[in-house]
């Protein structure tokens, strides 16, 4: 039996075109969602019909109970999981002045405090049987910052921080932990962009396009992979050369 996965955000987007790679390749997978539970489910049902293992569990990754009973599901419908993929967060776009704290503290929430809390719950399991690995999405624009995203960059900063720290502690234990850091990928993330925002990005881009989810997720596969035993702590970026 291949590790079990679980992916949370993966109703749409990055986060579903991961949990369908790694189900492609075989590992039993739990699909997390927060409001989208029709997407979610009929993925999961498109999975299982093709011969793979799959489950969607609902929970808002900010909040501890749902978290808790998330990890609880998994482990009895699936087993423990073996690999982490914390992909679930959210972003808008807005002058720094005009963000209240409401909306600061609700996206460090989702973004960060939804991996400490996954972390916490995936890491016992992890620890007991000396391996896993923990896969965190940032974005470019945790390294290098972007204007009218400010909330949203210091997040993806603190997810690069959050992965470095816990590679140290947690890689002597036998698990790895790695961030991937997208550029503009083509998700409902960008579909407040303006048609010539998009072609300004693509344009910016080396290699003269948006990047696609399923790009990413490979990028997220490999981490998680055996070809990547001996990598821990590191930042893949799969940004089409934005930011270098
Ligand atoms: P997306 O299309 O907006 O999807 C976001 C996913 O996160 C959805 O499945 C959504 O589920 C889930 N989610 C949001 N809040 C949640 C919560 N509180 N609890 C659980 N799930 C929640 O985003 P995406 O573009 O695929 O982005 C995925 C990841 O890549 C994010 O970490 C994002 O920051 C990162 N990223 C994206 C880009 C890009 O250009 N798209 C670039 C760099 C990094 P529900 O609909 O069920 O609520």
């Amino acid at each position: 039996m291949k590790e079990t996965v679980l992916v949370t955000g993966a109703s749409r987007g990055i986060g579903l075109a991961t949990a369908r790679l790694f189900a492609v390749k075989g590992h039993p997978v739990a699909l997390n969602y927060h409001h989208s539970r029709e997407p979610a489910f009929e993925a999961a049902r498109e999975i299982n019909a093709s011969g793979g293992m799959a489950m969607a569990v609902k929970a808002d990754v900010s909040r501890p109970e749902e978290v808790a009973a998330m990890f609880e599901t998994a482990r009895e419908q699936l087993g423990g999981v073996d690999i982490l993929v914390n992909n679930a967060a959210i972003a808008r776009q807005s002058l720094f002045t005009d963000v209240d704290y409401d909306e600061w503290r609700r996206t460090f929430a989702v973004n960060v405090d939804g991996m400490f809390l996954c972390c916490h719950e995936a890491l016992p399991y992890m620890l007991q049987k000396h391996s896993g690995s923990i896969i965190n999405i940032s974005s470019m624009w945790g390294q290098v910052g972007a204007s009218c995203e400010t909330v949203y960059s210091a997040t993806k900063a603190a997810v690069i921080g959050l992965t470095k720290a816990l590679a140290q502690e947690v890689g002597p234990s036998g698990i790895r932990v790695n961030c991937v850091a997208p550029g503009v990928i083509d998700t409902e993330m960008n579909a407040h962009l303006t048609p010539d925002d998009l072609r300004e990005l693509a344009e910016g881009t080396p290699l003269l396009r948006l990047g696609r989810p399923e790009e990413v997720a490979r990028a997220v596969y490999f981490l998680a992979s055996d070809e990547a035993s001996f990598i821990t702590g590191q930042v893949l970026c799969p940004n089409g050369g934005y930011v270098i």
